[in-house]
């Protein structure tokens, strides 16, 4: 793990202005060796203090500008919330919302354009994998928006998720994941050399503090995108420091 690792915090439809005080507190142990990132729900960014040693992003971010679009929010927005991030086709919202591959490339131009930084989470499900079709799957979900937009490669971070470990408590192994991450960042090297070799990839997926430290110790895994584990601020913290 050269790269810097990303540490990231998805809570999902979780989280109160207690959790944001006490992930607030916990993290403000940490050093500057690893980045962390929190994606709380929309509401709860302007409750953080602009006092704080990590970034703030959204779970998602509309492809358009301003307009009447209800519900959803522009990049614009999320950076007046002080958001740097969002993630971007989260299997959840892939799955429950509908999205596609082509919205989410839209997604990740716009953040991009509007200055702040998509993880893109691409991941395979079971079926898939039992398939052997987890690299035709990966493949085509980063071309989608990499082939026609190779530019946006350097301004990305992904965050691969195998949907089948994502909440279930079953991790990938770091095995699985090293190949997987390995896979991915040959496919991206297509795209930008250059730049699939400064990208980070994070791994996604029942990370906790129990396994997080061999997850990291492969080369090409640079950080995680932490669901249920990141809303216990000291598991959180614990994640943060065996990625050092
Ligand atoms: C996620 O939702 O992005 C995630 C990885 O969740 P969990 O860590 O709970 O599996």
């Amino acid at each position: 793990m050269a790269l810097k690792p990303l540490i990231a915090a998805n809570w999902k439809m979780n989280g109160n202005r207690e959790l944001v005080s006490t992930v607030t507190e916990a993290v403000a142990s940490l050093s500057a060796a690893v980045d962390v990132l929190v994606c709380p729900p929309a509401t709860l960014l302007p409750v953080f203090k602009a006092q704080r040693n990590f970034a703030l992003g959204g779970q998602d971010v509309s492809a358009a500008q301003a307009g009447a679009y209800t519900g959803q929010l522009s990049v614009a927005l999320l950076k007046e919330a002080s958001a740097s991030y969002c993630l971007v086709g989260h299997s959840e919202r892939r799955q429950y919302q509908f999205e596609s591959d082509s919205l989410i490339a839209q997604k990740v131009a716009a953040a991009i354009a509007g200055g702040i930084t998509p993880v893109l989470c691409i991941g395979e499900t079971l079926a898939e994998r039992q398939q052997e079709k987890t690299e035709q799957v990966l493949a085509k979900q980063l071309a989608a928006v990499y082939a026609s937009q190779p530019e946006l490669l350097s301004k990305s971070v992904i965050a691969y998720e195998p949907i089948w470990a994502i909440g279930t408590g079953e991790s990938a192994t770091p095995e699985q994941a090293q190949l997987t991450h390995a896979f991915i960042r040959a496919e991206l090297s297509r795209y930008d050399a250059e730049a699939a070799t400064q990208l980070r990839i994070l791994y996604g997926g029942s990370v906790n503090a129990a396994n997080s430290a061999a997850l990291f110790a492969q080369p090409d895994i640079n950080g995680a995108l932490v669901g249920g584990a990141s809303l216990k601020p000291d598991e959180f913290v614990q994640i943060c420091l065996s990625a050092k």
